[in-house]
């Protein structure tokens, strides 16, 4: 059975947050001294993921879930919970591409730790990897990061691409007067190394607030200063996919760039995010949330879950209302909900 919100969109990809937690403490995400931690007991086990998974997939023929944090990879014995979730099995009749097959699974990480574990996760069922890269300047690194952590960053991406992950996406959050001047130098990054860079628009998720419209750069401007250097042509639509694709003329391979702030892509959204300590959110910018983890927790079974999963979805909105005179930041920073 499809979940399907008020707005006609299907519901495929599960953003799941598997800790709060983070080794870095990025500076358009949370404040140097971290962040008030959830409780472990209030964090989600293992077989609770796994179970609401279960719904996700098997009832909802929800055939994506993208693990994120806070960073998933300082979850200890991430790759149990990967195989978990690689048992499961979009229902036969779906009309999912992924019928009968296990869900897509993937996961977006700081890279730090990635030499780690990538085999690890490789061989658990883990299928995709996204790796978040703002700067490739070492000093503006432990700047971004409050962590000087880029060479082990840089060698998490090979690792990836040693494990076999294709394509390896790399992740580079642009702000104006931060890193913006470093937009060619990732795209010549991603052409020598094979991977795909993604350009993502900042958005107003920061733990600190000082987000402003100005200190976004828009996907305009990344697009015509890579493609002044290095010819671009667009791939088309991208279907519920966050990203817009260009192509090298060159073969060098591609980019992409998500334009969530000056060219929201709402309209085609199919994902919904389930946080570390069990809230279902039906959009990033939610201001609301439904509480799995306490009716899990009260004995609920599996039907009033879906039944809570449906009427949670029947609420989603048409899309978030940044630069709109109504919108309210979520009271949750990213680090809390996930990418
Ligand atoms: S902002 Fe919300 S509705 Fe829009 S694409 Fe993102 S998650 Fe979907």
């Amino acid at each position: 059975m499809d979940l399907v919100d008020p707005f006609g969109r299907t519901i495929r990809d599960l953003r799941i947050s598997v800790t709060d937690r983070c080794n870095f403490r990025c500076t358009y995400c949370m404040p140097e001294e971290g962040m008030q931690w959830v409780p472990r007991s209030e964090v989600l086990t293992f077989e609770e993921f796994e179970r609401l998974g279960r719904i996700f997939v098997e009832r909802f023929e929800v055939d994506g879930l993208r693990l994120t944090g806070g960073e998933p990879t300082v979850r200890a014995h991430l790759p149990v919970l990967v195989a978990k979730l690689a048992e499961l099995r979009v229902p036969a009749g779906s009309s999912s591409p992924l019928a009968g097959q296990k869900p897509d699974l993937s996961i977006t990480t700081n890279g730090a730790t990635f030499r780690l574990l990538a085999h690890e996760l490789r061989e658990a069922g883990l299928d995709r990897v996204n790796i978040s890269l703002d700067t490739l300047q070492r000093d503006r690194f432990q700047q971004m990061t409050r962590r000087d952590e880029l060479v082990r960053v840089l060698d998490g991406i090979e690792a990836a691409k040693e494990a076999g992950f294709s394509p390896v996406k790399i992740n580079a959050v642009v702000e104006r007067g931060v890193n913006d001047d470093e937009i060619l130098d990732l795209a010549r990054f991603g052409r020598e190394r094979g991977v795909e860079v993604r350009f993502i628009e900042f958005m107003p998720l920061d733990a600190t607030g000082h987000w402003m419209n100005d200190k976004v750069v828009s996907q305009d401007e990344i697009v015509s200063a890579i493609a002044a250097e290095f010819p671009l042509e667009q791939v088309p639509a991208r279907g519920a996919a966050p990203a817009d694709r260009w192509r090298y003329l060159d073969g060098a391979g591609m980019i992409g760039v998500i334009p969530t702030v000056t060219k929201p892509f709402c309209g085609d959204c199919d994902r919904v995010r389930l946080t570390a300590d069990g809230q279902f959110r039906t959009c990033l910018f939610a201001t609301s949330e439904f509480d799995l983890r306490a009716l899990m927790r009260a004995g609920a079974s599996d039907d009033d879950l879906a039944m809570e999963i449906q009427r949670a979805v029947g609420t989603k909105w048409a899309g978030h209302q940044i630069n709109q005179v109504n919108f309210i930041r979520p009271t949750r920073s990213m680090s809390q909900i996930g990418g």
